[in-house]
């Protein structure tokens, strides 16, 4: 099985910024074996399918380090609200989750996310009420079911309102619970192999929803199973306040005393970072998901991407879950990127490419697959993003590049996951559309009914 994508701008993404106008690339079963200018080479061509992409950007797929897809059953609640009281508003919806419900959650949010241009998901799922079930597993098949690349990460929450946490005691676990049930999930569905479609992280949810002993052990367990870990910090104010007031520390110095910080490690947010913090972060190669669109609709500031990456901090680009991100789009976050990091350090901190780069190499660097995905080279697994850039969106436009930083979602002509053409002609190839929104709206009606 050879597909040869041709004629279109090529954006490689790699060490060298690499660009071919009127390029090719070139998969071979489950990898990319040539990118290059011009037309591919004629031993390639041989019993090839021909994809014509003049008219077309061809990109890396991209990478979300950062969401929660349960969300996407509660949409549109809570729409003026700061992080604290949006999260208090919502756990008494989330605490009634069970498996077949985040299965459903699960495929609509990654259809979704697939027609925009992702090829690799990274969830984050922290409500486990008693008995709901496999809900990893749900999550798992539903990956399987669209097609996409899944990092999920098994979180947890254990410091319940009584112990002077955020969430309801109904919606946490218990710390030992916690940790065996995490345990459970990354021996039954992480594979650690090169061409892996499913891994398994170890994300305790944040310092306000997890106890100081959750997230040492969780650390210890992550480390002695050899995969990564990952948590919410940073995101707001009022969490910075918190962690000064309850163990007087910054959340930076308050997660690196129990071994939160490291190139294991990605953090979602990090918005409110101060120089000494982004020092810590560069010299330990702690990884952060900038969520744009969810931190404006929180209002909870924007993250110093610019420093970061100045500083050397791997960065890579999140939707963040759609309960705080409706849209669930990760092109368009490539946008948001851009104009809020512009209006943070100014019109020339951070171009289009810097966020096509973020949501390609920054998130396989975060997501610790630098040598597996997130650039169009040889060797490379096969995703690859063929976006339409000459419709009348986009026609006439200077760049193409600009097209998909600055313009318009661009349509996909195809979208390639580990070979395998998920997107074809703007449409989701491995399920029926309208079957998932059907399927979507009963499962947030019946998800509501629980109250
Ligand atoms: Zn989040």
């Amino acid at each position: 099985m050879r597909t040869v994508v041709e004629g279109g701008y090529v954006v490689a993404v790699d060490a060298a910024g690499s660009e071919h106008d009127g390029g090719h690339v070139v998969l071979e079963e489950e990898r990319i074996v040539a990118v290059g200018p011009g037309p591919a080479p004629a031993e390639w061509r041989e019993d090839a399918e021909i994809v014509d992409a003049r008219g077309a950007l061809v990109t890396p797929g991209l990478v979300n380090t950062h969401h929660h897809l349960y969300q996407w059953l509660t949409r549109g609640h809570a729409q003026d609200a700061i992080l604290f009281d949006w999260l208090t508003a919502l756990y008494p919806l989330w605490s009634r989750i069970d498996a077949d419900l985040t299965g459903v959650a699960a495929a609509g949010a990654m259809a979704v996310l697939a027609r925009s241009g992702c090829t690799t998901v990274g969830d984050h799922h922290y409500v486990f009420p008693r008995g709901s079930g496999d809900i990893v597993g749900a999550i798992v098949d539903a990956a399987s079911r669209i097609g996409v690349r899944l990092h999920a990460t098994r979180g947890s929450m254990d410091l319940g309102s009584s112990q002077g946490g955020l969430p309801p005691d109904s919606a946490v676990e218990t710390t030992d619970a916690a940790l065996a049930a995490t345990q459970a999930a990354v021996e039954r569905y992480h594979d650690a192999s090169p061409a892996s479609m499913v891994r398994v992280a170890v994300a305790p949810c944040s310092p306000f929803s997890v106890t100081s002993d959750l997230l040492r052990e969780s650390a210890a367990q992550a480390r002695a199973l050899g995969v990564r870990m990952h948590t919410h910090a940073s995101e707001t104010v009022e969490e910075h306040d918190f962690c000064l007031e309850r163990f007087g520390r910054t959340p930076t110095q308050y997660l690196e005393d129990l071994g939160w910080l490291g190139d294991d490690v990605w953090m979602a947010h990090a918005v409110h970072l101060d120089p000494d913090e982004i020092v810590r972060y560069a010299a330990t190669g702690t990884g952060v998901a900038h969520c744009p669109s969810s931190n404006a609709r929180l209002a909870a500031g924007i993250a110093p991407v610019h420093d970061l990456l100045r500083a050397g901090v791997p960065v890579g680009l999140g939707v963040d879950g759609s309960a705080s991100n409706e849209s669930g789009q990760l092109g368009i976050e490539i946008r948001e990127a851009v104009l809020v990091n512009r209006l943070r350090t100014g019109s020339d901190s951070f171009s289009v490419r810097d966020g096509l780069r973020i949501a390609t190499m920054g998130g396989a660097r975060v997501l610790g697959r630098a040598s597996e995905i997130g650039s169009l080279e040889p060797g490379k697994l096969a995703d690859v993003a063929v976006w339409r850039v000459d419709g009348v969106e986009h026609a006439g436009i200077l760049d193409p590049v600009a097209a998909l930083g600055l313009g318009a979602l661009p349509p996909l002509q195809r979208l390639f996951v580990q070979g395998r053409a998920v997107v074809a002609d703007g449409v989701l190839t491995t399920a029926e559309e309208p079957v998932l929104a059907e399927q979507v709206a009963a499962a947030s009606r019946e998800l509501a009914s629980r109250l």
